[in-house]
C-alpha cells in the first residue's frame, strides 16, 4: 500500500504511542497533526476521540474519530476547506455515525458542500458480486484544480435483503501544483486514511490504515478510475499497485 507516515493504529487496541500527539512536516507548505487520545464523558456515555489535521498552505482538512466506550458506536467527521488563488473555495463536510446491533452495522451519513465558483461531484453505485454479496458505494469529490478531497463510503452486505455487516470509509486529500508551478515552493502530496468498520462479537471492530503518503499523480489516476467505474480499490493508485523500490533498496542492489 502507500508509504505509511505513521502506523497510527488510531483505534486499535495496541495503539503505539496513541497517547502522544504527533506532528509531521512535509516540505514547507504541508503538515500533519495527530492529537493524542482524548477521553470524553457525559452523564450517559464515555468515549475516546482522536483528531487529525492536514494543512496545505491555507487549505485544511480535519478528520476526527470518536469511539464509544463498549464499542457500540463510532462517529467520523471530516471537515475540509480548500481555497483557490482568486477567492474561490470549497467547503466539504462528512459526518458518519455507525452503530452496532445484532451483528449488523447501521451507518447514517450527512454530507455538506458549499462552494464558490468551483465544483463538487457525487456518485453512487451498487454492485452484486458472484455469490450474491452486495457492495454499495457513495463517492464524493470536492476540490479546486489540483487540490481536492475524495471520499468513498462502502456498505457491504452478505445479500440483498440483509443490513450491512461492514462499512469502509476511504478519504484522500491531494494537493499538487506539478503542472503549473515550477518554483521550489511547489506542493505535491497525496494522503490517505482508510477506516474499516465491521460488526464482530456484538461490537464494532475498527481498524484505521494511515495516514499514508502517495504521489499526487497516482491519486489523480485513482480518482479518475474510481469516478469512471464507480468502484474503489486502494490499488487503483499505481504506486500502491506497483510499489517502486525506495532509494535504500536501490543502494542495496
Ligand atoms: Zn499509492
Amino acid at each position: 500500500m502507500g508509504n505509511s507516515i505513521r502506523r497510527v493504529g488510531l483505534l486499535s487496541t495496541v495503539g503505539v504511542g496513541e497517547d502522544q500527539p504527533f506532528y509531521y512536516q512535509l516540505g514547507r507548505k504541508v503538515s500533519i497533526y495527530l492529537s493524542e487520545r482524548r477521553f470524553l464523558e457525559t452523564p450517559n456515555k464515555k468515549s475516546e476521540e482522536w483528531t487529525m489535521l492536514y494543512t496545505v498552505d491555507v487549505s485544511t482538512c480535519e478528520l476526527s474519530l470518536t469511539k464509544e466506550d463498549g464499542g457500540k458506536g463510532l462517529r467520523i467527521k471530516i471537515q475540509s476547506e480548500i481555497r483557490g488563488k482568486t477567492g474561490d473555495f470549497v467547503l466539504y463536510g462528512l459526518d458518519l455515525n455507525v452503530t452496532e446491533s445484532d451483528g449488523r452495522v447501521y451507518p447514517t451519513t450527512t454530507t455538506d458542500f458549499f462552494e464558490k465558483n468551483r465544483r463538487s461531484m457525487s456518485d453512487y453505485s451498487r454492485h452484486i458480486h458472484a455469490g450474491g454479496s452486495v457492495t454499495v458505494s457513495h463517492l464524493n469529490f470536492a476540490g479546486i484544480g489540483d487540490r481536492w478531497n475524495f471520499t468513498v463510503l462502502e456498505h457491504k452486505k452478505k445479500n440483498e435483503k440483509e443490513e450491512a455487516h461492514a462499512v469502509t470509509l476511504a478519504h484522500y486529500f491531494v494537493s499538487s501544483d506539478c503542472m503549473t508551478d515550477y518554483s521550489r515552493n511547489k506542493t505535491d502530496v497525496g494522503l490517505s486514511v482508510v477506516v474499516k468498520i465491521r460488526a464482530t462479537n456484538g461490537k464494532l471492530d475498527v481498524t484505521v490504515e494511515g495516514p499514508e503518503q502517495h504521489p499526487a499523480l497516482g491519486l489523480r489516476y485513482l480518482l479518475q478510475e474510481a469516478m469512471r467505474t464507480k468502484i474503489w480499490k486502494p490499488t487503483l493508485c499505481p504506486h500502491c499497485q506497483y510499489p517502486v523500490p525506495t532509494q535504500h533498496d536501490d543502494l542495496a542492489v
